[in-house]
C-alpha cells in the first residue's frame, strides 16, 4: 500500500536495510533501544511513526488470517469469516486496545482558583477492557475520589472518563489498571489524596473457565490522606452507590 504521508527517511531507516522488515519489528527495536517496557498494558505511541499504525493493521490482519487458517476455517467459502481477520485486527488496534497505540488524551489542567478542599467523587464511569491472560472482555465501573488542596490542579469531570478509557483500552490486569490510572491522575492533578474503586465482570470467568456468570472483582487504590484518614476513607466508600 502506498502511503501519502510517508515519514521522512532518517539515517536509521535507509531504504536498503528496511525492505521486508515487518513494522512490528521496527517498532520493537526502537522500544528496546530506548530500554522501555512494552508489556501488554504499556503505551507505546511515542515509538510509532506517522503512517505505521496502518501498516501494523495490515500486519496483524495477515497474522490473524494465519490463526483462522490454523483453526481450519474455510476462509475462501465461508461468507461469515471472509473479512474476520481484518475486522479483528482493526478491533484490536483501532478500538479495544487503542490505548496502547495512541498518545494520551489532551487534558487541560487549571489552577484550583476557588481553593476547593472538599471531597470530590466522580463516577460511576463505565470502563471496558480485556484481560491480558485471555483477551476476554472486562467490563465494569470505577469511582474516583479526589481530595484537593489549594495547589491541586482542576480537570473537567469528563476528563476523568477520557483518562480511564485510555488506560483501560489495553490488555489489562485489573489490579495494575487501577494503579496506572491512579498514577496518571496523581501526576495531572497533584491532590492531597486519591481513591479509586473498580468493580468489574471478567468474561474469562463467565464464558470459559468456571463459567460463573455473577462474580465480580472489586479492588481499590488509596493514596495520601485516604490512606491516613479512616474517616475520609469511610466517607468515600459510603458515598459510592454500588449495587448488590
Ligand atoms: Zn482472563
Amino acid at each position: 500500500m502506498l502511503m501519502k504521508n510517508e515519514p521522512a527517511m532518517t539515517p536509521e531507516t535507509s531504504p536498503d536495510d528496511d525492505v521486508g522488515v515487518p513494522v512490528s519489528v521496527k517498532i520493537r527495536e526502537r522500544i528496546k533501544a530506548s530500554r522501555q517496557r512494552f508489556h501488554s498494558n504499556d503505551n507505546i505511541a511515542e515509538f510509532i511513526r506517522p503512517g505505521e499504525l496502518d501498516l501494523l493493521l495490515d500486519e496483524v490482519t495477515g497474522k490473524m488470517q494465519g490463526v483462522l487458517d490454523s483453526l481450519v476455517i474455510d476462509l475462501e467459502n465461508d461468507h461469515n469469516t471472509g473479512d474476520t481477520a481484518r475486522r479483528v485486527a482493526k478491533m484490536y488496534i483501532r478500538e479495544v486496545f487503542n490505548g496502547r497505540y495512541v498518545k494520551g488524551p489532551a487534558v487541560t489542567e487549571f489552577p484550583n482558583a476557588e481553593h476547593l478542599n472538599e471531597l470530590l467523587i466522580v463516577g460511576p464511569i463505565t470502563v471496558r477492557s480485556a484481560c491480558s491472560h485471555h483477551f476476554c472482555p472486562v467490563i465494569g465501573k470505577i469511582w474516583i475520589g479526589v481530595m484537593p488542596n489549594e495547589h491541586t490542579n482542576v480537570i473537567g469531570l469528563s476528563k476523568y472518563a477520557r483518562l480511564a478509557e485510555w488506560i483501560m483500552g489495553r490488555p489489562q490486569i485489573q489490579e495494575e489498571a487501577v494503579v496506572q490510572l491512579a498514577d496518571l491522575i496523581q501526576e495531572k492533578t497533584q491532590p492531597d489524596g486519591l481513591a479509586i474503586v473498580m468493580e468489574a465482570s471478567h468474561y474469562c470467568m463467565a464464558w470459559r473457565g468456571v463459567k460463573d456468570m455473577d462474580s465480580k472483582m472489586i479492588n481499590s487504590v488509596m493514596r495520601g490522606v485516604f490512606l491516613k484518614d479512616p474517616n475520609l476513607r469511610r466517607e468515600f466508600l459510603s458515598l459510592i452507590p454500588r449495587k448488590n
